[in-house]
């Protein structure tokens, strides 16, 4: 039997109807931006695996430092114990991230990070006697699939089943162009009209929503809107962090600093899953009291995993290469130019770019949706190619691995202008 062969037998996927999908594809081994499968085809990962991977795969120096810290000290629990490398990761964040931000929290994935800081929030105003229960995201967020992360989103495809089930959330529009004092006005009216905790949002770029973007000015304003009504802020950068943006953080874009950041996906260069959730030193306050009943009744089993952290520190010193910073513009520069020679193509909508990620809306005569025919026909036709691009709905994106060639980037440029033509 193949190894495709003995999935279907066992395996259960992650957003997949196994009746109607067609089988997965077994990866054996992989390198830089390159991947091969069980029958050795290549592909290009061209979206670095779901945003985890900016240093390519199976990367040396991230796997000794994994290494080293297994053959040191593989795992110790994280209540009544800490250990250097979890420090260490603590420190090295603290240089990075916005000053305001004093405390971090482990955790294991993106959709934890959001959960504990969801929590977080609403804990605060429990701790103060306040009462404060609704969290405001905005329209076609994604912040996971863990039940408070899935309040928060709004992609109705992922969230259906669960409706009536959920903490309380009101939705506000992007601030795209043109919709800012829409935006501002409705995140004014939901303040006035409830009791806000929180807002949660994906900092200038909604990933899962296909890469759709707006400018740092706006999310300035409507995180001063809710400093002045004492609504905590919470940036979901689990996409946006460590350099996607083309800055370490989508947040060093914006003037005014969130009370919360969420971090997972390329923290540890796509290789051990850990998620972090970073505070201010007055959220932190408001757990720290003589009365037990206020602390942070919340953890993990791998909370601050020591081989994750060591993880972690081998990814940022990566990603602080002057190399790599070097890559990060390499890869703007191309977009911006691969996006020119596109945008005014008659099967074009728009093309936009961030940093590495590029993402062009392609016109289609039908509704489409985010799981709809198109989209499996593009999907079908990249993978036949040998570039692993995975579009939602007409929307294509690219976040390609920092380290993929220019050669690799223009080979996955060429096959979506052949995309274009052939839809
Ligand atoms: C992927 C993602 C999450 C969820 O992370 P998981 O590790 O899949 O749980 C949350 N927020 C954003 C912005 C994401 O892109």
């Amino acid at each position: 039997m193949t190894l495709t062969e003995k999935d279907s037998q066992y395996l259960w996927h992650p957003y997949t109807q196994h009746k109607t999908s067609q089988t997965p594809i077994a990866i054996s081994r992989g390198e830089g931006a390159l991947l091969w499968d069980e029958n050795n085809k290549e592909y290009i990962d061209a979206i670095a695996s779901w945003w985890v991977n900016p240093f390519g795969h199976s990367n040396k120096f991230i796997a000794d430092a994994i290494y080293k810290q297994l053959t040191t000290l593989e795992h110790v629990l994280f209540g009544g114990f800490t250990h250097e490398p979890a420090i260490k990761v603590a420190e090295k964040l603290m240089e990075i991230l916005p000053k305001n931000q004093q405390k971090i929290f482990f955790s294991d994935n993106g959709s934890t990070a959001v959960e504990v800081a969801i929590k977080v929030a609403l804990q605060y105003f429990f701790n103060k006697n306040e009462k404060r229960t609704t969290i405001i995201a905005f329209e076609n967020a994604f912040h996971g699939d863990t039940f408070a992360a899935m309040a928060a989103s709004g992609i109705s495809f992922y969230t259906q089943a669960f409706q009536g089930m959920f903490i309380d959330v009101v939705r506000i529009p992007v601030p795209v162009k043109g919709q800012e004092q829409e935006s501002f006005e409705a995140l004014k009216n939901v303040i006035q009209t409830h009791n806000c905790a929180g807002f949660i949002f994906e900092p200038l770029v909604q990933g899962a929503a296909g890469m759709v973007m707006y400018e740092p000015e706006a999310l300035g304003k409507l995180i001063q809107i809710c400093k002045e009504n004492k609504v905590l802020t919470i940036a979901d950068e689990v996409m946006t962090g460590f350099g996607k943006t083309g800055k370490t953080f989508a947040m060093d874009y914006v003037s005014e600093d969130p009370d919360m950041i969420c971090l997972s996906k390329a923290l540890t260069g796509g290789t051990i899953p850990m998620a972090i959730t970073t505070f201010t030193q007055d959220v932190f306050d408001a757990f720290y009291d003589d009365d037990i009943n206020k602390a942070l009744f919340h953890g993990h089993t791998f909370t601050a995993n020591p081989t994750g952290c060591a993880a972690a520190l081998a990814s940022i010193d990566l990603l602080q290469t002057r190399e790599m910073q070097a890559n990060i513009e390499r890869i703007n520069r191309s977009h911006l130019q691969f996006q020119k020679k596109i945008e005014n193509h008659s099967k074009v909508i728009t093309a936009r770019t961030l940093g590495v990620i590029f993402a062009v809306e392609i016109k289609s005569y039908a509704e489409e949706s985010y799981y709809g025919s198109m989209r499996t026909k593009l999907y079908n036709f990249f993978i036949d190619k040998g570039v692993i691009l995975r579009p939602v709905g007409n929307i294509v994106y690219i976040l390609p691995p920092y380290i993929m060639t220019d050669d690799q980037l223009q080979k996955v440029y060429k096959t979506i202008e052949e995309a274009i033509e052939m839809v």
